[in-house]
Parts: C-alpha cells; sequence; structure tokens
C-alpha cells in the first residue's frame, strides 16, 4: 500500500505533512494511513502536468504511440488483478468477485481506449465542404490541455479508469483525486501507469478531503477540463468553480432510477434483476433501480417473492466465500441509510422486509437489504437517492401511469423497463427521460456505451467514442486560393 502522492512521476510526500486513516468496512480496523494532500499538493501536480502538456511529448505523440502506454498499463492492471481486488474489498467492502469483475472492466476501459487513441491518428482530420470554392476547411481534433478528475469511493479503480484512460487516450494530463474513502487502488494505478513508462507528469494522484485537495482542483486555473463524478451537491460546487474560468466540465451524479416492470414480465427473471438493480454493490451504485414499479396483476406475487429472495441474501465480508452483501463503505454511510430509513417510517412507508442494521456482527456497516412498500410519492425516500440497499416498490395500473410516476424526479440517470412485448418497451424507453434505459435487465454497463444523465444526474457522456470527445477540442483549420481542397 502507497503511503506517498505521485506528483511528475514522483512519490512524494505531502507537503503537509498529513495522513488519514483508511478503515475496512467490515471489520473497522484502520488497515493504511494514506497521504492527506492539500492545495500546495494539487499546486505542484497541476504544474507538473501543465508542464507535461506544453512542454512534453505527451499531446504530440500520436495515438498509436499513446496506445501502447495504455496497453501497458492494462496488462499491468491485469497482472495483479488478484491483489488490486483484495485491495477493493478492504477499502470499499463488496464482495471480492463484484471487486474482480471492477477490475477486469477497469483494465478493458484501458484496452478500449486504446483502441480509439489508434483510431484518432485515421480520424484526427476531417475535410469540410464549404459553399465557397475559393477556400478549403477542415476540423481538426486535439486534446484538450489538462484533466481535473474527481471520483467517489463507489468504484474506486473502475473510476479512475473512466476518467484517466479515454483523457489519456486524447492526449490530455491528468490529475486525480480518489476519494478520502477509498485511495487505495487509486495510489495502486499510479505504480502501475509509472512502471508502464508513462511520461513524467502526464498521470498525478493527489489523495485527501474534498474541501483541502478537491476544491483546490477544481478552482486550479491551470487545469482546462474538469471531470467529476459524485454527489449533486458537489458537482454543484464543481460546476461553479469551473464556471469562474469557464473550464470545460462533465459531471456524472447522482439517480433515483425507475424499473417499470409489467404484468405480462417473466417473474423470476423479475424478481433476479431487480435485486441486481439495488443489492449490487449494497445498492450503493449511481444507476440502481431504487424505486421498483410493478403493474397491479403482478404486484402481490412480485413483492412475496422478492421479500423471500433478499431475506435469503448472504450478508458478511467481502473477502468470505458466498457473501454477496458487504457493509456500507463508511459509518457515515451506515448512518445516513439507516436515517433515511427511519424518516421512510416516518413519512408513512411500510417495512417489507430489513431496515435495521444487520444483526449478527460484532464489528462492520452492515445493514439488512431493504424492501419498503407503500412509500409517500412525496416522501424523500421515494424522491431522493438513499444510495445503500433500499428499494421502494409500488403498484402501477398501466403504461401512462408508469411513465408519469417513473418521469416525476428531478433525476434522470437511468431507467430500466421489463415487459414480454417488445413494442411496448421500446415505446416505453422512448418516453423515459433517462441517460440509459435498459430493456428486460438492469445495470449491464459496457464501455463501449455511452453513460451519463439526463437533469441533476449530469452534465456530458463518459465511456465509449462521447468518453474521447471529452478530453478533445475542435479546432477549424481555413486556407485561401486553396488549388486542392482537404
Ligand atoms: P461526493 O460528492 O461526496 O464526493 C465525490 C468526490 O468529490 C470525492 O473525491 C470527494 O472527496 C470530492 N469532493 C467533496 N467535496 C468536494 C469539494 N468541495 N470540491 C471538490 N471535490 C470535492 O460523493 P460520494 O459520496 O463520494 O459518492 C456518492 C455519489 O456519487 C452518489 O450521489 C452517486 O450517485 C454518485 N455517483 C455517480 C456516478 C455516475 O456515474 N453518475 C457514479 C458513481 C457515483
Amino acid at each position: 500500500m502507497r503511503s506517498e502522492l505521485y506528483i511528475d512521476g514522483k512519490w512524494v510526500e505531502p507537503k503537509k505533512g498529513g495522513t488519514f486513516p483508511v478503515i475496512n468496512p467490515a471489520t473497522e480496523e484502520v488497515v493504511h494511513h494514506a497521504p492527506s494532500g492539500t492545495a500546495e499538493d494539487v499546486d505542484a501536480a497541476v504544474e507538473a502536468a501543465r508542464r507535461a502538456f506544453d512542454e512534453g511529448p505527451w499531446p504530440r505523440l500520436s495515438g498509436a504511440e499513446r496506445a501502447r502506454y495504455l496497453r501497458a498499463i492494462a496488462a499491468g492492471i491485469r497482472a495483479r488483478q488478484g491483489e488490486l481486488a483484495r485491495l477493493e474489498v478492504i477499502d470499499n467492502g463488496k464482495p471480492l468477485p463484484e471487486a474482480e469483475w471492477d477490475i477486469a472492466d477497469a483494465a478493458g476501459c484501458f484496452e478500449f481506449y486504446a483502441g480509439l487513441a489508434d483510431e484518432l491518428d485515421a480520424k484526427r482530420e476531417e475535410a469540410i465542404a464549404l459553399g465557397d470554392a475559393r477556400f478549403s476547411s477542415k476540423a481538426v481534433k486535439e486534446p484538450l490541455g489538462v484533466a481535473g478528475a474527481i471520483i467517489p469511493w463507489n468504484y474506486p479503480l473502475l473510476m479512475a479508469a473512466w476518467k484517466v484512460a479515454p483523457a489519456l487516450a486524447a492526449g490530455c494530463t491528468v490529475v486525480l483525486k480518489p476519494s478520502e474513502l477509498t485511495p487505495l487502488t487509486a495510489l495502486e494505478l499510479g505504480a502501475i501507469a509509472d512502471e508502464a513508462g508513462l511520461p513524467e507528469g502526464v498521470l498525478n494522484i493527489v489523495t485527501g478531503f474534498g474541501p483541502d485537495a478537491g476544491q483546490p482542483l477544481a478552482d486550479h486555473p491551470g487545469v482546462d477540463k474538469l471531470a467529476f463524478t459524485g454527489s449533486v451537491p458537489t458537482g454543484s460546487r464543481i460546476m461553479a468553480a469551473a464556471a469562474r474560468d469557464i473550464k470545460k466540465v462533465s459531471l456524472e451524479l447522482g439517480g433515483k432510477s425507475p424499473f417499470l416492470v409489467f404484468g405480462d414480465s417473466d417473474l423470476e427473471q423479475a424478481v433476479e434483476w431487480i435485486m441486481f438493480g439495488i443489492f449490487w454493490n449494497q445498492g450503493q451504485v449511481c444507476s440502481a433501480t431504487s424505486r421498483v414499479l410493478v403493474q397491479d396483476g403482478l404486484y402481490d406475487r412480485l413483492l412475496d417473492r422478492l421479500v423471500a429472495e433478499t431475506q435469503r441474501i448472504k450478508i458478511g465480508n467481502g473477502l468470505e466465500e458466498g457473501t454477496l452483501l458487504g457493509p456500507l463503505v463508511s459509518k457515515g454511510q451506515l448512518e445516513k441509510v439507516l436515517a433515511a430509513i427511519d424518516k421512510a417510517r416516518a413519512d408513512g412507508a411500510v417495512v417489507a422486509t430489513g431496515g435495521t442494521r444487520a444483526s449478527g456482527f460484532n464489528t462492520g456497516y452492515f445493514v439488512e437489504p431493504t424492501v419498503l412498500v407503500d412509500v409517500p410519492l412525496a416522501s424523500d425516500a421515494w424522491r431522493e437517492e438513499i444510495f445503500g440497499p433500499v428499494v421502494c416498490v409500488r403498484p402501477f395500473a398501466d403504461e401512462a401511469e408508469a411513465v408519469r410516476l417513473a418521469n416525476d424526479s428531478r433525476y434522470g440517470l437511468a431507467a430500466a423497463v421489463m415487459s414480454e412485448d417488445l413494442n411496448r418497451a421500446e415505446r416505453v424507453a422512448a418516453a423515459l427521460r433517462a441517460g440509459i434505459v435498459w430493456i428486460n435487465c438492469s445495470q449491464p454497463t459496457f464501455t463501449e456505451a455511452p453513460w451519463g444523465g439526463y437533469k441533476q444526474s449530469g452534465i456530458g457522456r463518459e465511456l465509449g467514442r462521447w468518453g474521447l470527445e471529452n478530453y478533445l477540442e475542435t479546432k477549424q483549420i481555413t486556407r485561401f486560393a486553396a488549388d486542392e481542397p482537404w
């Protein structure tokens, strides 16, 4: 485990010398002391990234040359997959198979953007047909500059990959600020990039708290673009900081995503996807389908089945075999989720199962997987993100009502619809105001496909070719008296 910041290709002590404890949420043990970066360290990191961008080779390399580094990073992640997955479990709490999945996905993300970096060489320039034959014009893609990436704790290495891989592929340099709750694998990414021979200053990693390290990064005039994943209130602060000197900004924020289950759906399939949609990663998933709407004829049977299956979930330390639900990430998160359940009860919701701290554990931030019914539409439980294993289930009569209830939210990250009638599913998918709509499933995420939210769930799209565009500028070059058009 690393105890220093990674700045300008070197491991350095934070300038103020502080550390903060990293706590295993299953045991409540302090497993490490991570370096506590502050504004001084952010300054050094941004200066290094600036130099690497303005003077270094990185943005001037061909896409194919950059792709070689990205592939080497992917190989480094794969070579250490087991170790990284275990670090993720002791840092975040998630079950080991989920962590293994995340690590493989992070490597896949670097491989995918290596492919796009290769393609960029051929696609960098595009001739533009002008209405005036005396001129010829082309559009040229160029790297945007220094990117400041601020990420949350729910997918520590994967969220780093979603930002670092496309930024590096595009030719940007990066300062990464991981969450103070889960700094371990991001620091390892620095070591892997170093071993891959990444030129100094291209990737810098500053761990620390939001106000101490995140805010100075967002405020820094040397940063050209901010890429943020996290909560709506912090996203709003990031956007305000970006507004001061017109930094480019992309935001991936929270959600309260609906899952519409029509009466013709297969009961077993529906229950399986509902559970996957809310209990994976303990429900600490921005796209978790936390509002389940079930058509009247199926509602009672589905609820019975969902409650029975939920009660069978094995809760435990993520490192124990067979664990399906680990602890929440922190004491703070445990308290937030328990308070949200209490508030739901006070507002009139009924707990169909769960609703308390999991029994049988002397330590750890374990909460029972929880199903809420009769949740008032105006209550926080229905409207606000809980970010825990808590699902609200409610009946609906017809398609129009389901769509109306689903869209009645300030969020619009994801939605899911289940029906044997694919025409209906497509019609409903078109009517849902969300950036990602799953048909007959919930949560599968692909590096190739765009990811991001409508409404207050964010601005811009990550992943796929859309993710690369976040880190590119487009320059118009127009020539007079051209004999040959481009
Ligand atoms: P958070 O907003 O508290 O923190 C996110 C990051 O921002 C952390 O690194 C934190 O240190 C930093 N930060 C905090 N205050 C800051 C400030 N003033 N200036 C700059 N940086 C600051 O969110 P979280 O609790 O870590 O993550 C949970 C949230 O993230 C949930 O709301 C969830 O929906 C969202 N999320 C969204 C996606 C997505 O793709 N849309 C993915 C994962 C998580």
